[in-house]
């Protein structure tokens, strides 16, 4: 009989680097940065990279291997290479593939820090980038030059959830001789596959869903064996933004419930942005599962779990100064959910955009981006959604 390759929800708790000869069932940490050498030409052969082997810490180590290989068989990836964080993997690529000179297409409403770092920090060293709406292809068509080099989306997006389509703009960019890159963090592997939808690359921060209970920093790359091993690994080498063993550790493990919670938090997700749509306190609902949502077709399409574990709504109030004092006073009341900015946990967080991550942004930008005071951010977590509907309503009903 011939073998058939395994199931993406088999090779989630099963991917690994190969078992010690201890034949410990859960994968080991192995707390190493040297590795001692059979011999003085086998470590020249590892060094010069003929041989498989682990040499130094900052290069790779079995842990970390066990991750990424884990990871490459969730995203439908040949390889993986990981980091210390989100951010700095995307630092790692651009460090890559780029030069002084080169340009990136970025939609505006992208990750906080990672249009800091593309659009400032990049742009010291020559980097070129635009900034385009999220959901707009002829922009991000127009926007793109001869030196363009990557287009780099995010899909659903942080706060809004807006959705852009990733085989289109997988297919702008290979029309103009460059690679797509899609940050999954939110959507991640159980929810949707970038790569099977023509992106090159998938970038990871490892720290929200993988770890999925806000425990580590972690980020990784998806690509093929040949942009892994000779565009980004020397990048590693140098620059050393390695993944702790500990930390590859955690996110590995939580890999092997990441399809059961995802499904249960998008669940729960939907519950609650339908029962907050029909709340009278509520102006709007923000979700990719809800039919009024403006890419609610592309999300069905394009990702399964009905739209993801995050939402965000926005308070009545008859102006911005209201509108404020009534967000603060519905998250102010929350006894059982948190009020936190991270997101990607098994416990509910809660949070105010435009006082917290968007809280540097000018009144006029914040308005551009739908950011508006009465606006509140949910990444709905695997409490009982009564209890999350009670905690809210607890605010929404007193205002
Ligand atoms: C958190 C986050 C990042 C950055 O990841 P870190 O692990 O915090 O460095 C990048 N993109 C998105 C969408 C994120 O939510």
């Amino acid at each position: 009989m011939s073998e058939q390759p395994l199931h993406r929800d088999t090779l989630a708790v099963r991917a690994a680097a190969e078992r010690s000869q201890y034949g410990e069932n859960s994968e080991a940490l192995y707390l190493t940065s040297g590795y001692v050498q059979p011999s003085a030409e086998a470590a020249a052969r590892r060094f010069a990279g003929d041989e498989d082997g682990f040499t130094y810490g900052r290069y790779g180590n079995p842990t970390v291997a066990s991750f990424e290989q884990r990871l490459a068989a969730l995203e439908g990836a040949e390889a993986c290479i990981s980091t210390a964080s989100g951010m700095s993997a995307i630092l790692m690529m651009c460090m890559g593939l780029l030069k002084a000179g080169d340009h990136v297409v970025c939609s505006r409403s992208m990750f906080g820090s990672t249009i800091k770092l593309i659009g400032s920090d990049l742009a010291k060293f020559g980097v070129e980038s635009s900034f385009v709406p999220q959901t707009d292809l002829a922009a991000w068509k127009a926007a793109i030059q001869p030196n363009t080099r990557l287009l780099f989306a995010e899909t659903p997006t942080n706060p809004l959830t807006e959705v852009c389509d990733i085989r289109a703009l997988a297919d702008l960019a290979h029309n103009a001789g460059a690679l797509l890159c899609v940050d999954n963090c939110f959507a991640t592997p159980a929810l949707q596959q970038p790569i099977a939808l023509g992106a090159d690359i998938v970038m990871h921060s490892g720290t929200k869903y993988l770890d999925g209970q806000g425990r580590v920093m972690a980020g990784a790359l998806c690509s093929t064996q040949e942009r892994v091993t000779k565009v980004f690994l020397p990048v590693l080498k140098s620059a050393g933004m390695t993944l702790a063993p500990f930390n590859a550790w955690v996110v590995l493990k939580g890999l092997e419930t990441l399809d059961i919670r995802m499904r249960a938090q998008s669940e729960r997700a939907l519950g609650l942005a339908r029962w907050l749509e029909a709340h009278p306190s509520v102006e709007r609902v923000y979700y990719p599962g809800l039919p009024s949502h403006p890419q609610h077709q592309l999300a069905l399409a394009q990702q399964s779990g009905n739209g993801g574990a995050v939402l965000s709504f926005v308070v009545k109030a008859a102006d911005a100064d209201q509108a404020r004092a009534r967000a603060f006073h519905v998250l102010d009341s929350l006894k059982v959910m948190s009020l936190s900015t991270n997101l990607g946990d098994t416990k509910t967080l809660m949070a105010h955009p435009a006082s917290t991550s968007h809280g540097r942004l000018t009144e006029a930008q914040r308005q551009d981006a739908g950011v508006v005071q009465g606006l509140i951010r949910v990444a709905v977590g695997l409490e009982h959604l009564n209890d999350i509907q009670a905690d809210l309503d607890r605010g929404l009903s007193s205002l």
